[in-house]
């Protein structure tokens, strides 16, 4: 491969053109770009700058303020090695013409060490910190090309690129993309089709695609950039909204094998007899579902409500209307000791209409299993409950009509496609509790259409929360010996975010000896945590549930929730360490009851911020507002749940300051393939071969395109 393309061929740099023919590029580099993914030209475009310099956001060395985030730029003017009777560590002295910073690394030092030459001219950005003067503390840094930057005589923008060892090996820091990209971008025109509808691009007056690719690498003003940037939040937006639209689009084009007539008998059986009356909000999304339940298109339907927002009593009307027409519900639950939480649940509210949930789940004696088997096969079994194996294995239904779907993540959300391949179509509700931010919920649900209870019962109990810290603990574990001698239940939760996080459960399982041994030695206590066999937690919960257990310490399992309205009051250790919404749900598994409850949070290491996070719990129950708090304070990688989401790995776009643009690609999604279902169009082309190129592993299960 020649490195001596002449300067004409760069001009014929097309999108699918390999990395290699790039002028700049020779076979190492070549190596270390398709290391990190980058293939085609087009990759390499779009491996947009991670941040910027200008003017506006580089603070002169005088003016730092000790404690904030700061960007400086200046020259390094010495460097060495420091060893003093307690640490080592890399000094880089940079000045720039108002004074002079300290950098300095205790770790990484045999990188450090060879990444700056004396004179070189540098950014550094990081948290000013102070001791023994003002100084940055393994700062982010990015050198600069002699004279590119000049604060006082240039106003210009430097784009700073995402890098990885591997790059930066072949010179491929964040310097050497700009020197590849900057004669490529600045002398030819790029030759990119216009993936975005004509229409859309002038109604929203979006930057075309090359002269947006190029504000985005080497913008000529802040103003230029932040439209470049718009263009490519909505254009990511966008094509991930059409995929979802596409989805649902698949989902309802096809039509119920079955049909409900009317209600029918049971429903009014179910509710004449209830002991309390529903909430507005209860009847309201009754009402959604049976709209939906009737029409001949196939229910894909989220209900979202709060814990204790009434969710099984919805779920069990809806199932006696499919019941009362002549047709199967099976209920699905993420465990089976909650499967047989609804089991218990639905039998006692379905007795007066006389339906008699079967349960189905693992353990169970093999003839006793066969014989559900077939009944659920003659259809003499209307109703089961059972895991999502229920509707995976050799289960066949003799006419299943609706599967609803208790889940606390996505994750398990049943794949259609299994249940087709089966002959069976049924509409499908899935409940979740979790109280996702609208932002997020358009994201993950967003094939789905959504019906939210958004009102509580009149309360039962009261919880109480509060703050400690653990001077306090001594006091607080009295008390709960003399609840406990009342009577009543305790949860004590440990953190273990990750299951793999050895140490956390270290931590558990010592705290547990510790709490048995030392201070509740004449009590009961139980210890539960995720690394246990299903068998084993079912048991614990069983006698938890029953009564035998006084204490139930556990690492988070327990949010996933079984009710003991015998529990009154819930310490959670190390409460900073968790999210909101997970204190959230967790607190929903007490005050189940009749009694006042308590829910302790001991806060062991407070900084401001961790501090103000679990104020927010003491403020509100409501469970959308502390997820939107949530989700602004730890971003959505972090959020509850959803880490392992693909969808929410968004390359620009940002799911909580582009709220309002998300709602705008949105619409123009869903109004895009609303009038051309196909992409048929020849406006709709390039939009269509995009999202055939670029999101074909979503579209597995999707036939429509
Ligand atoms: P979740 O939405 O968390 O699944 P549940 O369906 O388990 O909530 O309901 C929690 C409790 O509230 C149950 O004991 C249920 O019987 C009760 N409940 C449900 N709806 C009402 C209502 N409208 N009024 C009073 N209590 C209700
Ligand atoms: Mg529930």
């Amino acid at each position: 491969m020649s490195r001596q393309i002449s300067k004409q061929s760069l001009s014929y740099l097309k999108p699918e053109t390999p990395i290699i023919y790039v002028k700049g590029v020779g076979p190492k580099r070549a190596d270390a770009l398709e290391d990190s993914g980058i293939k085609t030209f087009s990759d390499l475009i779009y491996r947009f700058p991670r941040r910027y310099l200008d003017r506006s956001t580089i603070t002169p060395i005088v003016k730092l303020k000790v404690g904030t985030e700061a960007t400086i730029v200046g020259k390094v003017f010495s460097q060495n090695f420091v060893k003093t009777r307690r640490r080592s560590f890399y000094q880089v002295l940079i000045g720039d013409e108002s004074g002079q910073i300290k950098c300095i690394w205790f770790n990484g030092i045999k990188y450090i060490k060879d990444a700056f030459k004396t004179g070189d001219m540098v950014a550094m950005s990081g948290r000013i910190d102070f001791f023994n003067g003002p100084r940055l503390i393994h700062p982010d840094y990015d050198k600069l090309e002699a004279g590119e930057w000049d604060p006082i005589h240039t106003a210009r923008i430097i784009p700073l690129y995402p890098s990885s060892a591997f790059l930066k090996k072949v010179g491929l820091d964040s310097r050497g993309i700009r020197r590849l990209l900057r004669p490529i971008l600045e002398q030819f025109p790029l030759s990119f089709d216009e993936i975005l509808p004509e229409s859309i691009i002038s109604k929203f007056e979006l930057t075309e695609i090359n002269e947006a690719l190029r504000q985005i690498h080497f913008p000529e003003s802040i103003e230029y950039l932040n439209r470049a940037r718009k263009r490519f939040k909505f254009e990511e937006l966008f094509f991930l909204q059409l995929l979802l639209a596409v989805k649902r689009q698949g989902i309802k084009a096809t039509k119920k094998p079955f049909k409900y007539e009317s209600p029918g008998p049971l429903l009014k059986k179910i509710y004449d007899k209830l002991s309390f009356e529903l909430t507005d909000a209860q009847k309201r999304v009754i009402h959604e579902i049976w709209d939906e339940m009737k029409s001949p298109e196939v229910m894909n339907r989220l209900l979202q409500g709060d814990v204790g927002s009434g969710k099984t009593i919805v779920a069990l009307l809806c199932a006696s209307i499919a019941i009362g027409n002549g047709f199967q519900v099976a209920v699905m639950a993420p465990t089976e000791i909650l499967a047989e939480q609804h089991y218990r649940n639905l039998k006692l509210l379905g007795e007066p209409a006389g339906i008699e949930p079967r349960l189905l789940i693992g353990g169970q004696p093999k003839k006793e299993r066969e014989k559900i088997l077939g009944e659920i096969e003659s259809g003499a079994i209307s109703l089961v409950v059972g895991t999502h194996a229920l509707i995976q294995e050799g289960v066949e239904f003799k006419n299943l009509s609706l599967v609803i779907i208790d889940e606390q993540h996505r994750f398990g959300v049943v794949q259609r496609s299994k249940l087709i391949g089966k002959g069976l179509n049924p509409d499908v509700l899935v409940m979740t509790a979790t109280p996702i931010p609208r932002t997020l919920s358009i994201t993950l649900y967003g094939d789905m259409d959504v019906s939210i209870i958004d009102e509580m019962p009149a309360k039962r109990g009261k919880i109480i929360t509060k703050i400690i810290n653990e001077d306090r603990l001594a006091d607080v574990y009295k008390y709960i010996g003399e609840q406990v001698k009342k009577g009543n239940q305790v949860y004590i939760v440990y953190p273990l975010i990750d299951e793999s996080e050895k140490l956390d459960l270290q931590a558990a399982i010592q705290g547990f000896e510790y709490l048995k041994k030392n201070v509740f030695p004449d009590l009961n206590l139980s210890l539960l945590h995720g690394s246990m066999s299903n068998a084993e937690k079912d048991e614990i919960m069983r006698s938890f549930v029953n009564g035998t257990v006084n204490i139930l310490v556990s690492t988070t399992v327990i949010e996933v929730g079984v009710d003991n309205p015998n529990v009154t009051i819930m310490l959670i250790e190390n409460a900073e360490r968790f999210g909101l919404t997970q204190i959230h749900q967790l607190r929903g598994r007490i005050g189940r009851g009749e009694k006042n409850s308590i829910c302790i949070l001991v806060e062991r290491k407070r900084t401001e911020i961790s501090h103000r996070r679990l104020k927010t719990i003491l403020s509100t129950t409501n469970g959308f507002e502390i997820s939107e708090e949530d989700l602004k304070l730890r971003g959505p990688g972090e959020f509850y749940g959803t880490k392992q989401h693909g969808f929410l790995k968004m390359k620009i776009a940002d799911l909580i300051s582009d709220k309002e643009l998300l709602k705008i690609a949105r619409r123009e999604a869903f109004q895009i393939l609303d009038d051309d279902p196909h992409l048929r169009r020849t406006n709709n082309k390039y939009v269509r071969n995009h999202l055939i190129k670029n999101y074909s592993e979503y579209l597995e299960f999707i036939n429509v395109l």
